[in-house]
């Protein structure tokens, strides 16, 4: 058998990409990890590699990459859901003060399992112990861009040069990359902002940063420094195709401007924000009719409560339309935030988030069968896989040409993420419920304190 080529064979639905017109019994070939052909006749001596039967009630899909996660946070799953956020990220930091890199990697495992198994290809993570998102990562095949998380009371330049250290020894991973990740204007020093996105343009990835989340957070940077949080940015130098800014619920409408001037891309997080109760309105209309990048993400798994990328497109058409008071916001626009928006603010190869050819080899295949998604036609996919999909689980799923879910794997993977899951309750029930007044210094090496 040869490894290098795989082929999907007679799809009954193949979906190009977010606004595409279905294609009907196609077949897929991917080669040395990348999509070489899409059609009904795939070239001569491609059935020699691995084949795969799709199905006859199958929908080829591109890949949904989650733009904004914070993966190792299940172990906080439920911990302490009904606060808002300033409240919440107490009881979160007294957990994080007690973490180690063993919870991180659980949380983190269990997080990607729940991820491959609803059609999620790929996540940008924001975290302490980032060798432990990475290590779950590659485990799982999953890609990821993954870094130390700069925030508390840091030297600026120590913490920014241990995150550029970090992302410079994953340039020319194929899967797992870096990203320069400053948790936010409030909780990290504004130094670490400049200089952090400085080493991100410098080294080619993303600079990831929370912004404009709250009503308190504007109204405190106004006070303090005279602008709005992205205006601020904008001042320190940090806004640049390689920025990422995720919530912006309060943005103002100049700062929009700013952000498509300097040509950012924006994460949107819908159920975290009214989980949180953040409120404000993220202006994804605007912003996409403007040409910003827009991508789309679950933000961590204590704020969702879940990493399911097909319930945050349901959830984001419903908070737009709720905000608008109308339907300008379709699935289309959804869909092509989770798949192309996430993989352009996450800087995957060109083509992720479609499956034209060229494309890499990153493909969901939902088995059309699930109940909630039936009656499936060619006319309604669209619609189905945004509104009525959230219980749908991927039959397989390649990434870089991988396969790596399958009903074999399916199985296996399961039973890791209960045993996982089982050390992560052990170690929740001996720390016990608690709240900290301050975050975690992040990363270690550059604490003042220390
Ligand atoms: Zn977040």
């Amino acid at each position: 058998m040869n490894a290098e080529t795989l082929l999907l064979k007679g799809c009954r639905f193949v979906l190009l990409c977010a606004g595409c017109k279905p294609l009907v019994d196609t077949s897929i070939l991917v080669s040395n990890g990348v999509i070489e052909y899409v059609g009904d006749n795939p070239p001569s001596g491609s059935k020699t590699g691995y084949v795969i039967e799709c199905g006859e009630h199958s929908v080829a899909m591109p890949c949904m990459y989650n733009a904004h996660t914070h993966a190792a946070m299940s172990v906080l799953r439920g911990y302490y859901s009904d606060a808002e956020l300033h409240d919440w990220l107490q009881a979160m930091w007294f957990v994080e003060h007690r973490l180690s890199s063993r919870e991180a990697f659980l949380g983190s495992l269990v997080s990607g399992i729940e991820m491959l198994f609803s059609g999620t290809c790929g996540f940008m993570d924001m975290y302490f112990f980032p060798d432990e998102a990475a290590e779950a990562a590659r485990r799982l095949g999953l890609r990821a861009r993954v870094g130390p998380v700069i925030m508390g009371d840091v030297d600026p330049y120590r913490a920014v040069e241990e995150a550029r250290r970090y992302a410079r020894k994953l340039l020319g991973d194929p899967l797992v990359g870096g990203a320069i990740n400053v948790h936010s204007i409030y909780a990290a020093p504004l130094e670490a902002i400049r200089e952090g996105h400085r080493a991100a343009v410098e080294l080619g990835v993303p600079f990831h940063i929370h912004v404009s989340e709250t009503r308190r957070e504007v109204y405190e940077a106004k006070k303090r420094y005279g602008v709005f949080p992205v205006e601020l940015l904008g001042k320190l130098g940090a806004l640049s195709e390689n920025t990422v800014l995720v919530h912006a619920g309060w943005i103002a409408s100049w700062e929009l401007g700013l952000v498509k001037e300097k040509g950012a891309s924006l994460v949107h997080c819908p159920a975290s924000n009214m989980k949180l109760a953040t409120a404000g309105h993220f202006p994804l209309y605007e912003a996409m009719e403007s040409g910003i990048n827009v991508a789309l993400g679950t933000d961590g798994p204590a704020s969702n409560d879940s990493l399911n990328m097909f319930s945050e497109m349901k959830i984001a058409v419903l908070l737009q339309r709720h905000s608008y008071w109308d339907t300008r916001v379709k699935a289309r626009h959804v869909l092509r935030a989770a798949t192309t928006g996430s993989a352009g603010a996450m800087m995957l190869p060109r083509g992720a988030g479609t499956l034209q050819p060229g494309a890499p080899g990153d493909i969901v295949v939902v088995n059309g069968v699930t109940p909630s998604a039936l009656p499936l036609r060619r006319d309604n996919l669209e619609q189905v896989l945004v509104y009525s999909c959230e219980k749908c689980t991927p039959d397989y799923v390649a990434i870089n040409g991988r396969l790596v879910l399958s009903p074999e794997k399916k199985p296996q993977l399961l039973e890791e993420a209960a045993r996982a899951a089982k050390q992560l309750n052990e170690f929740i029930e001996r720390i016990g419920p608690g709240k900290e007044p301050e975050p975690p210094c992040s990363p270690r090496i550059a604490c003042r304190g220390d």
